[in-house]
């Protein structure tokens, strides 16, 4: 739950271009294009956040799944991690 902890201790939500409002749980970043990749991937306006996110078994799963385990435990992070 490393991961978590650093969400909690690293607000994502303030930091994301053209999202001022942050990223509600269950939305997608504005900031991904049509293939799921980041389109500020190393600019500097990227979140520092996402930098800092650090693949792990227990996040990408241990074995290889095109990113249904990741994608399944992120939004279960944005669901513990929802304000209010
Ligand atoms: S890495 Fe890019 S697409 Fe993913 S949340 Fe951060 S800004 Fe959005």
């Amino acid at each position: 739950m490393r991961a978590l902890f650093q969400l909690r201790e690293s607000s994502i939500s303030s930091l994301i271009p053209t999202m001022p409002q942050g990223k509600p749980a269950g939305v997608p970043c504005v900031q991904l294009d049509e293939q799921m990749r980041c389109k500020v991937f190393g600019q500097p306006e990227r979140p520092a956040m996402c930098g800092q996110l650090q693949a792990s078994v227990e996040m990408c799963g241990d074995v290889a799944d095109g990113g249904v385990h990741a994608r399944a435990w992120l939004m279960r992070l944005e669901e513990l991690t929802r304000p209010g």
